[in-house]
């Protein structure tokens, strides 16, 4: 049980997650022959995307991955970013292959989603990937949706036939969440700006993921007694202060189970990324070590 009485420390979830990576990477590199491979492209220089990268970068050395960052000008073609993205896809040292999101505007993010194999997919957001997802086959799987289904497990909420609303529908978060939380026998409201009565969906809600990006909107009087409240919001609060979607201050009294932010959702995602370019890695390598392209 990772959770310090309600809080989910999502903090030593990762560490778990990473010491768990950094032993299969040892015996894959081993038997392979060659350490996992995980490159990054990196378009432009925004400020966000840089420190991202570098955690990315520094992540993957830790647990012995090879981490590489392809650093591209912000004037880069799109045409130069694809041939990049193609060479990755026909090494076969690449496990993984991420293109760090946002790139520069003559550059479309759809067309970089599409050329990236998506057996290297390792953000899972190729429609390939998205398919055997919702189709309930073996892929890859978005980071922070697979690592929010791995903190509830750890703090043992029961999924199977529980009422689960996710509010916020993008691809990145919402959908693959509702994915994940249906594949585990949960029923399943996603919520949106459209939805109405919000705050009487989000009271039916056994485990509630709030993945909007508005600071603070959910209060405690929108979530049921006992519930498992799931903050993936990285928002500023009038001070300046890192915060959630959710009003931590009136929801945790509520709450049967809650993260914390900063120290919940975020440090999930890149523990899964290592996780993903290994699950890329081991379904990619044969038992005898041969890579395929
Ligand atoms: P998007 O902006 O892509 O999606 C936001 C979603 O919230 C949309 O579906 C939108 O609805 C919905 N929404 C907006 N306003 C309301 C409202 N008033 N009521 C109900 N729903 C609303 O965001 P992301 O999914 O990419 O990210 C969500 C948050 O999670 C952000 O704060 C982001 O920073 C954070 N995040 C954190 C990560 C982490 O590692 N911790 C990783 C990824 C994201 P509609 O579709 O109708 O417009």
């Amino acid at each position: 049980m990772r959770a310090v009485g309600k809080l989910i420390d999502g903090k030593a979830v990762a560490a778990t997650v990473r010491a768990e990576v950094a032993q299969r990477v040892a015996t894959f590199t081993r038997v392979a022959g060659r350490a996992p491979g995980l490159h990054v492209i990196l378009a432009g220089e925004d400020p966000g995307s840089v420190v991202y990268v570098r955690n990315k970068e520094k992540a993957a050395k830790e647990v012995g991955m090879v981490g590489e960052v392809h650093r591209l000008p912000d004037s880069v073609t799109e045409a130069d970013l694809l041939a990049l993205v193609e060479a990755l896809n026909q090494d076969s040292s690449v496990d993984g292959i991420l293109v760090q999101f946002p790139v520069p505007k003559q550059i479309h993010q759809a067309e970089v989603l599409r050329t990236i194999h998506p057996d290297k997919d390792v953000d899972g957001l190729h429609a390939v990937n998205v398919g055997r997802l919702w189709s309930g086959d073996e892929g890859l799987v978005p980071c922070t949706p697979r690592g929010i289904l791995r903190l509830i497990a750890e703090a043992r909420v029961p999924l199977k036939g529980a009422r689960a609303v996710v509010v916020g529908r993008s691809n990145l978060v919402g959908k693959p969440v509702a994915a994940l939380l249906l594949a585990e026998h949960a029923t399943v409201t996603l919520a949106h700006s459209r939805t109405v009565d919000l705050r009487e969906r989000c009271r039916e809600a056994d485990i509630l993921v709030a993945a909007v990006g508005r600071a603070k909107m959910i209060p405690g009087d929108w979530v049921k007694s006992g519930a498992c409240v799931i903050d993936v919001g990285m928002n500023r609060d009038g001070a300046g202060k890192l915060c959630g979607d959710v009003d931590f201050a009136s929801v945790e009294p509520v709450a049967g189970a809650i993260t914390p932010v900063p120290g919940g959702v975020g440090p999930m995602t890149i523990a899964m990324l290592l996780e993903n370019t290994l699950r890329a890695a081991e379904s990619r390598t044969n038992a005898r070590g041969q890579g395929r392209g």
